[in-house]
């Protein structure tokens, strides 16, 4: 029974990875909700290519985030499941009620405009565009 259940959960994770990565190919390898290009398995590459460190890539990791939440019926499906960086990611799942896909998206897009999303250097790099 046990070894049936990590089973299973392999299988799952390799699901998400693969419907993961086809959303970051999809977007263009930027994040759904700020746009800021994000890495998949490779930090040191990405920290190189805009003069970073490995602590200020962390943040920019690709993850599967899931429009709708499990909980509330979403599922891993392709069309449930965009890329999102790290940090989009946490920050939409920290508030006590996650805001919906849409109204995060133009919150962070706003704030993004403002230069009040991730840090000071994003913009100094032209990391953004
Ligand atoms: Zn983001």
């Amino acid at each position: 029974m046990g070894s049936l259940s990590i089973n299973f959960e392999l299988f799952m994770t390799d699901k998400i990875k693969i419907i993961r990565s086809t959303a970051y190919t999809r977007q263009a390898g930027t994040c759904f909700y700020c746009k800021m290009p994000m890495w998949t398995d490779n930090p040191q590459q990405f920290a190189l290519k805009y003069g970073i460190s490995l602590k200020q890539a962390e943040r920019y990791q690709c993850t599967a985030e899931h429009l709708q939440a499990c909980q509330n019926g979403g599922g891993d499906s392709q069309a449930n499941i965009v890329a999102a960086c790290k940090f989009c990611n946490q920050a939409r799942h920290k508030r006590k009620i996650a805001p919906t896909p849409e109204a995060y998206k133009q919150m962070v897009q706003r704030r993004v405009r403002q230069r009040k999303w991730h840090h000071p250097w994003v913009f100094e790099k032209g990391i953004y565009g």
